[in-house]
Parts: structure tokens; C-alpha cells; sequence
């Protein structure tokens, strides 16, 4: 199809694409920006308030150990430098503070007075512990975290009650460190996050929740009292701003897209709309043009051998008969016509009604042929009739039914080149009064073939070759076929010829 410049459909497209389409895609690409933006910087902000948090766990953790470890630090100085000191006082210090997982203390010279008896590892971390410790730690006084064969050992040294230095050491007891520790101080936490406590080999030490559906968002150290762990931060899977984001975001797509959806079948429903009532307005001001045509040429003929009759410049009686018979056959063009308009008219209006009775078909067929008789002896038509003898009455409103057959025949005479053939058939099959008009004319081309119904439809003037007509007759064939409860059908081949059947149940 093609647009014409300045035409209703052009200025249609034109509004279309500068008022809804051009500032849609805008607010597409302006929408796609912001959101891409709003998910980048949710996400920083995300990681930013995750890393905080899990610092402060950190940061609390390690504050509460350190404390606690003070604690003992001071219970062990007291006992170290009371008068009656005993290593039994140390095996009480050890019942009553489940935290100490072994105890070490040592003199000066590195010889231990605790525990009285080494077992599993204790010789191997003694040394270890003795090799860390310097010269200026002796003198300097103080605490240290170690680590020794993967464990975090404290040191620190002590006065015995003579002032002679004692080295102090112990390492910690994991379960009561997760149990009292990590239990209470993470225990508590609120929100979808889960903080966790990871060893160096990413073994978890503690979680408060199972870590199976979540995801790690960031991991912390600790400072040098836990240099073995990490604080982890996880988020439950789907519970993310970043997939809240998201979610926002395939939502607003979908929104977008749907809407888009909605305006562009609303614009092709517009422009459907627009483009049928242009082609109706153009066929039906063709369709007036045409008419007003039709109706002058029989006019015309009728005026001018009414008056040359009139007038007595015939004076041979076979002319005058000849002209009188012009003058028949242009008012039955005429009325025809005129008929045709008016149903026409009628059925738009919906007020077209069909009198069905039954009727015998063969003197309806030679009537209506008959009313063709001057013009088919005229043009030199070869006519072969051919009605099934056997044929019951059929029910049909017979003026309508003659209209048809006189619109069907005289289309095959305006379409029959210089082959002029006519044939109309009369049979019955499938239940049905098969009308066929048959003729060897231009034909009807195969994409045309369903079109020609419609009402002012013709096909294109090059192949109609200059014809004149109203495009109304094979749509009131149709009609007429319809409201019998039957159906008109063609068959063509452009050059050769056409086919038209009228359809009527022998069965009302
Ligand atoms: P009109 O003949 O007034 O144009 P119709 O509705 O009777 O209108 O026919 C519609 C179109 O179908 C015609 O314009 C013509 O192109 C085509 N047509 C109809 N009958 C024939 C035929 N027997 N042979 C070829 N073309 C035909």
C-alpha cells in the first residue's frame, strides 16, 4: 500500500510517530537510564551499610573478648603476687573460668612452674610461646596475642610478690568462646542479614541461621585478638536490595512494555480505522460519480429515440420497431438500476425484507434471460441454457432471486471481451439450487476473488478496461444469497473466464 504525501493516512502517521511514538521511546531511554543509575547506586549503598555493620559486629566481639581476657589477666596477677601462692590456686582459677582452655606460666628463665604435667601439644606450643617472646616483652611488661600451631594464644607478663617477672599464657577454649561470646553478642542481631564467624580456612565457627539459601555480601578481620576469623555478612537469597531492585525494575519493564503494547495496537486500530474510512469515502464518492453515469447514459438513449420517434423521422416500420425496443431495454437498464440503488439503500438500513416462497425456478430463469434478450442478440452472444429438467420448486423471493441472476448476468456481458459466450446453469447438488452464470470473459484475478463482494469494491480500472459500474451488484448478489441461507461462490481465471454460483437450500 502506498502512502500519498499530505493525505489523511500521512498526516496520521506523522501525528503518530512526532506526538506518541517519538516521546515514548524518549521515556523509554530516559526510564532505562535512571533505573540503571538507581541500581548502581543502591548497590553501593548496599555493600556500604553491610561493611559497616559487620565492623561494628567485629569490632563488638572483639571488645567483649578483650574485656573478658583482661579480667582473668588480673585474677591471675592477684593470685601470682598473694603470699601463700600454690599451683593449686591456678587449677581453682582454671575450674571456675571455663574460658582458659590450658594454662601456662613460666619464670624468667623460661623454666614452667604450670601445669605441673604436659599433655598432647603443650610442650610443642611452650616452645613455640618462648620463641615469640623477646628481651624487651620481659622487661617492657605487658600483653600479646600470638598464634601458635593455628591457635590464639595470650601472653603476658606478670610480678610474682618478690617483683621477679612470670610469663602468663593461655589459650582459649573455642565452644565457650562461641557459646558466651559469639552466642551473645551476635545472638541478638536483628534484620534479614546474617552475620557469621568464618576460621582462615573459611570453616564456619557460628551463624545464627543456616547459611544454604543466602548469599555473602562482605567479609571483615577481626583485630589481633582474633587474627584467625572473619566476620561475614550474608543476605538471604531474594531478599536483597539489589534483587529488590531488580524486581522493581522487570516490574516497571513489563508495565512499560505493556503499555507500549496497549498504544501501538491503539495506533494500528487508528490507522485501520482511518485507512477503511478513506477508502470508504473515496469508493463512495466513485460510487456517486459512477451511479449518476449509469443512470444518464439509458437517459440519454431513451431521450434521443423518444424524440426522433416523436418528431416522425422514422418513417420505416422495422426502424421504428428497433428504436422502441432501444427504449424498452433502457428502461429496464434504468429500473434495474434504480432497483439496485434502492435495495441498496435498504439493506444499509437494514430494512431490506426477503417474501419466501416456493417457487418454480425455470420460468423465473427465462424471465430474467428474456429482459437480456435485445442486448445479447444485439452484442451477438452465443447463449446456452441448460436447466435440469428434475428441478423441485425451490423457496426464494423471486424478484430478489431475478435481480441476482440479472446483476450476475449482466456483469458477464460488461466483462466478456470479444469472446461472447454466455452459459447459465441450473442443477441440483448438495442439498442446493446451484445458479451458475458462466462466461469467457477478462476474469477475475485470484487476490481479487473475495474482495469483489464487498460493497463499492471493483477491481482496479486497467483490468476492468474502462467498464463502467457501481461495485454494488455482486454485493447485493451476496446479500441476496445470504438471506436464503446460502452463499454465492466464484471461480475464475483471469483471461479465460469466470464462474459465478448462487447457492439456495432446496430446503427452506
Ligand atoms: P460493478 O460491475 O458495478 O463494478 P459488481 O459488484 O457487480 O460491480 O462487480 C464488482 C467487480 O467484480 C467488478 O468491478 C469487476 O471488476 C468484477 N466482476 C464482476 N463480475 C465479473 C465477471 N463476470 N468477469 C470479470 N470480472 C467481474
Amino acid at each position: 500500500m502506498t502512502i500519498r504525501l499530505g493525505s489523511p493516512l500521512a498526516r496520521f502517521s506523522a501525528f503518530a510517530v512526532l506526538a506518541i511514538v517519538l516521546p515514548t521511546a524518549i521515556l523509554a531511554v530516559l526510564g532505562y537510564l535512571s533505573l540503571r543509575q538507581w541500581k548502581t547506586s543502591s548497590e553501593l549503598l548496599f555493600r556500604q551499610q553491610a561493611r559497616e555493620m559487620a565492623s561494628m559486629a567485629a569490632e563488638k566481639i572483639e571488645m567483649v573478648l578483650v574485656r573478658t581476657e583482661d579480667e582473668i589477666l588480673v585474677s591471675l596477677q592477684s593470685l601470682v603476687a598473694s603470699p601463700d601462692f600454690a599451683p593449686a590456686a591456678l587449677e581453682r582459677l582454671l575450674a571456675a573460668t571455663p574460658l582458659i582452655q590450658r594454662l601456662y606460666l613460666f619464670d624468667r628463665r623460661g623454666a614452667p612452674l604450670f601445669p605441673s604435667s604436659w599433655m598432647g601439644e603443650d610442650a610443642g606450643v611452650s616452645v613455640g610461646l618462648l620463641a615469640e617472646i623477646s628481651q624487651g616483652f620481659w622487661e617492657r611488661g605487658g600483653r600479646r596475642h600470638l598464634v601458635i600451631r593455628d591457635q590464639v594464644i595470650l601472653a603476658a607478663v606478670l610480678k610474682a610478690r618478690d617483683g621477679a617477672p612470670l610469663l602468663a599464657a593461655f589459650s582459649r577454649n573455642p565452644e565457650i568462646l562461641r557459646g558466651e561470646i559469639l552466642e551473645k553478642t551476635l545472638g541478638k542481631q536483628e534484620g534479614p542479614a546474617i552475620l557469621s564467624i568464618i576460621d582462615h580456612q573459611d570453616r564456619l565457627i557460628y551463624s545464627r541461621e543456616p547459611l544454604e539459601r543466602a548469599d555473602r555480601i562482605v567479609t571483615v578481620t577481626f583485630g589481633e585478638a582474633l587474627p584467625l576469623w572473619r566476620v561475614t555478612l550474608y543476605q538471604p537469597r531474594g531478599m536483597s536490595p539489589q534483587e529488590a531492585v531488580h524486581r522493581q525494575i522487570t516490574l516497571l519493564s513489563i508495565t512499560f512494555f505493556l503499555l507500549l503494547v496497549v498504544i501501538m495496537a491503539g495506533l494500528f486500530a487508528t490507522y485501520r480505522l482511518v485507512r477503511r474510512e478513506t477508502e470508504m469515502a473515496r469508493l463512495k464518492a466513485d460510487f456517486v460519480a459512477n451511479v449518476s453515469h449509469d443512470l444518464k447514459t439509458p437517459l440519454s438513449l431513451i431521450r434521443m429515440f423518444s424524440e426522433t420517434l416523436e418528431m416522425d423521422r422514422v418513417p420505416a416500420e422495422a426502424k421504428r420497431r428497433e428504436y422502441y425496443a432501444v427504449i424498452a431495454r433502457e428502461s429496464d437498464r434504468l429500473s434495474r438500476l434504480i432497483d439496485n440503488v434502492l435495495d441498496f439503500s435498504r439493506i444499509e438500513g437494514g430494512r431490506r425484507k426477503y417474501d419466501i416462497a416456493p417457487t418454480t425456478v425455470e420460468p423465473m430463469i427465462r424471465e430474467t434471460l428474456d429482459s437480456f434478450g435485445y442486448v445479447l442478440a444485439q452484442q451477438g452472444f452465443k447463449v446456452d441454457v441448460s436447466i435440469a429438467p428434475d428441478l423441485p420448486e425451490v423457496p426464494m423471493d423471486a424478484d430478489a432471486v431475478s435481480q441476482a441472476l440479472a446483476n450476475l448476468l449482466d456483469n458477464a456481458i460488461k466483462y466478456s471481451g470479444s469472446h461472447k459466450v454466455l452459459r447459465v446453469e441450473a442443477k441440483s447438488r448438495d442439498g442446493h439450487l446451484a445458479l451458475s452464470v458462466v462466461d469467457e470473459g477478462i476474469g477475475v484475478p485470484r487476490d481479487e476473488q473475495q474482495k469483489i463482494f464487498e460493497k463499492f469494491y471493483r477491481v482496479g480500472r486497467s483490468e476492468t478496461q474502462g467498464r463502467r459500474g457501481s461495485g454494488m451488484g455482486l454485493a447485493l448478489v451476496r446479500h441476496v444469497a445470504e438471506a436464503h441461507g446460502g452463499r454465492v461462490t466464484v471461480e475464475s481465471q483471469p483471461g479465460s473466464g469466470s464462474c459465478f454460483t448462487l447457492w439456495l437450500p432446496l430446503a427452506g
